[in-house]
């Protein structure tokens, strides 16, 4: 078996603290056999630049991903990406993931329209729309972030929930068996992430309800705690696991060049 953490951050993005060795040194520390960086795209002419690095800064990341293999020789270190997706992004994206070869490419959708819907800054603008609206917006983005083709790795799969917000009519077991069957077809995972435990609403992403029916539908899995802080790397490792297993998972997914491989399920 194999513990892995794939969904971890640098200060990079600006929002996120610590170098890239502390927050491999902390993953050693937790007994972790394979950990991924997955920091927000630089994305060029400005557009959210406050949350991730900049073009210019890709170069340090690369490089400081490989100079940590250097150093820690008794971890595996996986160098992924977490991108944002917006309707019509697909071309430039296209462009930016044929620039490098990643292990692993994450897509998430934290925009809708030109709204960071899951930014506590901009938390009011919930109030000037009908929840089950957003709920409906959210799942039709993350449906057209998978047939995009572009990505790998579902991330938060409902992000949507961040605050607490629930919706009132929306059938989420619909949207819940559309959106796994759809991984399955595009060959995607989903990512079990521990961030939300931290956040108002207080649980994983996503709900346990939907990687029940992403087991069903065949759909592989990964774990990422989102770290911000190196604190944070292997966040509630073991509830993700629990969660897997209770859904019937025995095998999560590990990456090397975007090329997938399933491993056991570690106790
Ligand atoms: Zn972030
Ligand atoms: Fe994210
Ligand atoms: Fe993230
Ligand atoms: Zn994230």
């Amino acid at each position: 078996m194999v513990k892995i953490d794939y969904h971890i951050h640098t200060r990079l993005c600006k929002h996120a603290r610590g170098e890239v060795p502390e927050y491999v040194a902390r993953a050693c520390a937790l007994g972790f056999d394979e950990i991924g960086f997955a920091d927000h795209n630089p994305i060029p002419g400005g557009f959210d630049r406050e949350h991730r690095m900049e073009v210019h800064e890709f170069e340090t990341y690369i490089e400081s991903i490989a100079q940590a293999r250097q150093q820690f020789p008794e971890i595996s270190i996986k160098c992924g990406i977490e991108v944002d997706y917006m309707p019509g992004c697909e071309t430039a994206v296209r462009t930016f993931l044929g620039s490098f070869d990643f292990d692993y490419v994450y897509g998430s959708v934290h925009y809708l329209g030109d709204w960071n819907f899951d930014n506590p800054v901009f938390v009011h603008r919930w109030q000037h729309h009908d929840v089950d609206e957003i709920y409906a917006q959210y799942f039709e983005a993350l449906e057209r972030m998978i047939r995009s083709g572009l990505f790998d790795i579902a991330a938060h799969p409902d992000l949507v929930k961040k605050f607490g917000h629930r919706p009132q009519r929306l059938e989420l077991p619909a949207e819940y068996e559309r959106i796994c069957r759809q991984l399955a077809d595009a060959g995607m995972c989903l990512e079990v992430n521990t961030s939300g435990l931290r956040k108002d609403v207080g649980e994983m992403y996503p709900d346990p309800l939907m990687v029940k029916i992403a087991e069903q539908n065949g759909v592989g899995v990964v774990i990422g705690s989102d770290a911000h802080q190196p604190e944070e790397v292997g966040y509630a490792h073991g509830q993700a696991v629990a969660l897997l297993k209770q859904a019937g998972y025995t095998t999560v997914c590990r990456y090397s060049a975007r090329c997938r491989e399933e491993v056991a399920l570690d106790p």
